[in-house]
């Protein structure tokens, strides 16, 4: 097929006219046009009144090579790429040790579903439960404030990312295209087809938990075993070779292939994996608060007279703002017309995060706005950044009234330096409540002095984005992984062999997308390995 380029057309523009711009592109008539496909669409919105959405089209014509010589030269007419899978190995026969994956987030899933799909039948291991228990539990702290540590808005089938805004793209570089064969496996497991070509796909909370069932099913019917509340707690090395791991329950699994997809928030696996002298470093991540306005106010800033435009939906926005001590602000993992909700896994601590359904309809929209740090604010052991996000949890804890209600403060008190007393326009959705407070006693100094000078900053991009009433709840700490556990350019650790790092806990991705990419990329290595030696 061929491939065009950045086909501008009007928001509300007629179904002919994707028709009328390829002929016009191509300089071809109507009856040489035999079929195409909608590879991108995404829009710019620069100009509020004036919004253009951008195609990216496969087209099939009757005389494609003779149009793909004439436009030889042409930066937007190309052969469209080869957009299938292809495995890079298939399990020998009589394959006597199976590959063990730690971890059902979206990289151990796509990680065991790719290694199932060759033939390897991998063993997935998940201490906490499937994930319709698993949601009663989370919904059950929300909604109860009963916290079970083993299975929760982090630990559980289908990782962190379940209950989420689902958000679908990445910024990692993809030359193999794996991000596609995420969304295709996605898609055939009941996500909706529009995620293959939207520029920014979300999929929202309870797509996401029929969906995770349905993957399970597939890696099942494939040969693979998954078993849930099956913790690791221990791993067996010789010579710098792993050789199996003990669960919590004593029982012990022989592999020299063990996938450690588990998320960042297996703080208790990451003491045991440095004690057990796996190299691990200190890695920089963020900190800071939620912060939620009336998603009405975003849709107009961003979009004016086109705000409720079905094809735009709920506005996001994304915003960085580099201050004057030197440290960086910016928005995180934006959950249009959603909710803020409790993400700890531990007991007396006060984490938020967000999430949203693929309606996106809610009254709020929130985003985090957090601050990078770096291992010079926690300086001395490689585990130090961990001691530090339990440490401002463990206060959130306290100011939100040891609970599990969270600190909150509207913005206006914030950047005056006052308690605030009272809610205004904005109701918080943080379930299972919120407390008025102080929040600069949530966070360092120059944390708090950034965020002050980063929101009023933030007001010129988006129009009433640090109006009195916005509200910011705290804290927000598990932005990414406080670790790096080091891997070589086999994906494997470096010093142990065989046991393979992944996904957003070991520090190699950062969001549902590029942990999925991340667990093929490791499936493929593993597949490699294991024939190598047979
Ligand atoms: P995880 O998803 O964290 O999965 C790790 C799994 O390993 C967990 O299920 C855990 O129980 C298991 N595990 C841990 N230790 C052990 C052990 N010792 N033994 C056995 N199992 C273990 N990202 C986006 O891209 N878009 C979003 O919209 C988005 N929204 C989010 C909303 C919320 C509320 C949260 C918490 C996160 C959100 N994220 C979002 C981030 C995203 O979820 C993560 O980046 C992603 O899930 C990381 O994938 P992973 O597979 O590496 O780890």
């Amino acid at each position: 097929m061929i491939r065009l380029s950045n086909i501008k057309l009007p928001l509300s523009h007629d179904e002919t006219a994707l028709t009328d711009a390829i002929l016009s592109r191509l300089d071809i008539t109507k009856e040489q046009l035999v079929r195409f496909d909608v590879f991108r669409r995404g829009y710019d919105a620069r100009k509020k009144a004036n919004i253009f959405l951008i195609y990216t089209l496969d087209v099939e014509t009757n005389i494609n090579e003779q149009l793909l010589a004439n436009f030889a030269d042409h930066q937007l007419v190309k052969q469209t790429p080869d957009l299938n899978y292809h495995y890079v190995a298939k399990a020998p026969e009589g394959l006597t040790e199976r590959p063990v994956v730690i971890g059902f987030g979206p990289c151990g899933l796509l990680s065991g579903l790719v290694l199932a799909q060759m033939g390897y039948k991998p063993i997935i291991l998940e201490r906490g439960k499937e994930v319709r228990e698993r949601t009663k539990d989370t919904f059950g702290f929300w909604r109860k404030k009963q916290l079970n540590t083993e299975s929760n808005v982090q630990f559980g089938e289908g990782g962190a990312g379940t209950f989420s805004d689902g958000k679908l793209y990445s910024q990692v570089k993809d030359p193999k295209l794996h991000g596609r064969k995420v969304l295709e496996e996605f898609v055939a497991s009941g996500a909706p087809e529009e995620i293959m070509y939207v520029s920014k796909p979300h999929i929202g909370t309870f797509k996401l938990v029929s969906m995770v069932e349905k993957m399970r099913a597939k890696i099942i019917e494939l040969g693979g075993e998954i078993r849930f509340s099956a913790r690791v707690d221990d791993i067996d090395r010789e010579d710098g070779q792993i050789t199996g791991l003990t669960l919590s329950n004593g029982e012990k699994i022989n592999s020299r292939h063990i996938v450690l997809a588990i998320g960042h928030s297996a703080r208790d696996t990451f003491e045991m994996l440095h004690d057990k002298g796996v190299y691990i470093e200190a890695k920089p991540f963020s900190i800071g608060f939620r912060i939620e306005h009336e998603q009405s106010m975003i849709d107009d800033a961003r979009f004016g007279p086109n705000a409720g435009n079905e094809i735009l939906g709920a506005a996001d926005y994304k915003l960085v703002h580099h201050c004057k001590n030197g440290r960086s602000v910016y928005s995180f993992c934006m959950c249009p017309g959603g909710t803020v909700v409790a993400a700890t896994s531990e007991e007396k601590c006060v984490v938020t995060n967000g999430m949203s359904q693929y309606s996106r309809n809610e009254r709020n929209a929130n985003s985090a706005v957090v601050v990078g740090i770096d291992p010079s604010d926690y300086p001395g052991h490689p585990l130090a950044g961990i001691a530090l996000q339990r440490q401002l949890e463990g206060n959130a804890y306290l100011l939100g009234g040891e609970n599990y209600d969270a600190p909150a403060q509207k913005v206006g008190d914030f950047l005056r330096g006052n308690q605030s007393n009272e809610l205004g326009k904005i109701k918080p959705s943080f379930k299972p409540g919120i407390k008025l407070t102080d929040l600069s006693k949530a966070l360092p100094d120059f944390c708090v002095e950034a965020i002050r000078e980063a929101i009023p900053e933030f007001n010129k991009k988006i129009k009433g984005f640090s109006t009195d009433d916005a509200l910011l709840t705290g804290v927000e700490t598990r932005t990414s992984s406080p670790i790096n556990i080091k891997r070589g350019a086999d994906f494997q650790s470096i010093n142990t062999k065989g046991l393979y790092p992944a996904g957003e806990g070991a520090g190699y991705a950062g969001g549902i997308m590029s942990s999925a990419i991340d667990g093929i990329k490791i499936a493929e290595a593993i597949a490699l390995s294991i024939n190598s030696k047979v």
